[in-house]
């Protein structure tokens, strides 16, 4: 059994605990453990078997247990009894129709049905008015959903490197290609969807069907499905004719509307030939949000990425030392990383003070040494105080080869003042880059109240770099504030804020949400050499 597949167990287990309503720490510990496994270098089963699993942080005794359990006999008895309860097609079913995992369970109980086929039947022969607490309008309303072609109302999407990491197994146990939102990499995807060619359909179909991500159907036609996972999210599988797939790739991937101003496409194989008889040229995925059939310009690409300009590492809350993250951004074939641990203001976390940020230049000179002629800048992720101070003193930052400037706590602030406050912040002449500028985490908490043309116009009057970050969890700047930022002149940097080794890889996350704002490498600094990301903004001494 590899990491993949016992983090997959782990997973599936945290969520079944999350179903249940157990302890939601223990749902969490799980969940954390198997990211942990997800990421790590070694095979956890030789771990498991050399009684060395607990040297994994976040792994104690149960689940060490469990994982013992998992090797030896290849399942978690606790899981598969869970499994066998609670029916997942019918919790993704019912969560697909917009029902809690609880209300979904409860309505099975009642009704004595057992998967999402035996509720349908349920609910076609009218017992759903049966069940207590069903009054006549909610059997309307999941009669009405159950019937509808389009399924239901659309709930918020996945992130996109959760979405990405399903509808590729997806895509790839059908031997088909992501399409739908993931293919544009949208922030939050809504529609899932894999296009494949087939001249039969309908073992493709059937594999689809099969798959442990698919819990229930919710539509079959020829060529055409629809499936849900157990969170309730919708994937659709087209099986194209292979004479036909590339027009049925450029329909999955959309938008609806690019692709509606397209319409009405040749029939052709592959999506180059589309496009050649359209008499339009290719248009890369990331531009499909609106109309459009010019000449997009050369977007900027991962492999144009010389090097990485905000991460964090054990000094604050990474989880990898300073020549860990140096190794593995040398590995990526960067030249260049800067360290950028947090400041002591922002709380949650162990924050560098002027005197650790010079034992870390020992530390990361040493490591230089190492990794040479690769090179580790000494950063940091300095927070601007709520009166738009930064969070330490000039001289400790004119130190630095490259400093961040973040928001963190007292986001709430009216827009005036957020707004002078990063203002305050841009105008220190060792600030190289604004982190995160809207702070917002996607489908979680609001954009700050801060006046971007406004922050726009300070950067570029003082040269300072506005951050894409990649956390899937922030993707700040967004794709169409990137293309504001660009067209006000600013510059923009593509990061990761990774905060272990496996985090760097983020960087094709901000990369593309640049290239949903239509960046060229020209408008990435982090495209430049070593000695322009010295030289940028003159360093002042
Ligand atoms: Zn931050
Ligand atoms: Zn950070």
């Amino acid at each position: 059994m590899d990491n993949a597949e016992i983090a997959d167990r782990l997973e599936t287990f945290a969520m079944m605990l999350e179903l249940v309503e157990a302890n939601p720490y223990t749902a969490r510990a799980y969940r954390r453990a198997a990211e942990t496994i997800r990421g790590a270098a070694v095979p956890i089963a030789e771990l498991v078997r050399q009684n060395r699993v607990r040297e994994l942080r976040g792994v104690g005794p149960g689940i060490e247990a469990r994982l013992l359990e998992l090797i030896q006999t290849g399942q978690i008895a606790e899981l598969s009894e869970l499994e066998r309860e609670l029916s997942p097609d019918l919790v993704g079913l019912g969560r697909y129709l917009g029902l809690t995992a609880r209300r979904s369970i409860q309505l099975a109980r009642s009704l004595g049905v057992r998967t999402a086929d035996e509720l349908r039947e349920a609910a076609a022969a009218g017992r759903l008015r049966d069940v207590p607490g069903i009054g006549a309008k909610t059997e309307a309303q999941l009669l009405e959903a159950l019937a509808r072609e389009d399924g239901p109302q659309p709930r918020p999407g996945l992130l996109l490197n959760r979405a990405r990491e399903l509808v590729g197994v997806v895509a790839a146990a059908v031997g088909g290609e992501p399409a739908g939102d993931v293919r544009r990499w949208r922030d939050s995807c809504e529609w899932l969807a894999v296009a494949t060619a087939a001249r039969d359909p309908e073992p493709v179909l059937d594999r689809f069907v099969r798959l442990p991500q698919i819990v229930a159907l919710v539509e079959r036609e020829e060529r055409r499905a629809i499936g849900v996972t157990v969170e309730g999210v919708p994937i659709e599988l087209v099986a194209a004719e292979p004479d036909r797939f590339g027009t049925a790739l450029v329909r999955a991937t959309g938008s609806r509307t690019y692709v509606e101003a397209l319409e009405p496409l040749p029939d052709r194989p592959d999506e180059p030939a589309v496009y050649a008889a359209l008499d339009v040229p290719w248009c890369p995925p990331e531009l499909r949000e609106e109309p459009f059939r010019g000449q997009p310009p050369a977007l900027v690409e991962v492999d144009d990425i010389r090097g990485d300009l905000h991460c964090h590492t054990t000094w604050s809350d990474g989880r990898a030392s300073v020549e860990e993250m140096g190794r593995a951004a040398r590995e990526r074939g960067y030249d260049y990383l800067a360290i950028c641990d947090h400041s002591p203001a922002v709380g949650a976390v162990r924050g560098l003070t002027p005197d650790d940020l010079r034992r870390q230049a020992v530390e990361i000179a040493a490591a230089n040494e190492v990794l040479a002629p690769f090179r580790i800048l000494r950063g940091i992720e300095c927070d601007i105080l709520p009166d738009g101070r930064l969070d330490l003193p000039d001289d400790v930052l004119a130190e630095l080869d490259w400093v961040q400037a973040s928001v963190h706590g007292g986001q709430r602030m009216p827009a005036p003042e957020m707004t002078r406050r990063v203002e305050e912040a841009l105008r220190n002449p060792y600030v190289r880059c604004l982190s995160h500028p809207t702070g917002r985490y996607i489908n979680r908490r609001p954009e700050n109240a801060v006046d971007l043309e406004r922050i726009f116009e300070v950067a570029l009057e003082e040269r300072v770099a506005l951050e894409v970050n990649g956390l899937p969890l922030r993707l700040d700047l967004s794709g169409s504030h990137v293309r504001d930022a660009l067209r006000a002149g600013v510059e923009i940097v593509c990061s990761t804020d990774a905060h272990s080794v496996i985090g760097l890889d983020n960087m094709a996350l901000a990369v593309a949400t640049a290239r949903r704002g239509w960046a060229t490498a020209a408008n990435v600094l982090n495209t430049r050499p070593l000695e322009a990301i010295l030289a940028y903004r003159g360093r002042p001494r």
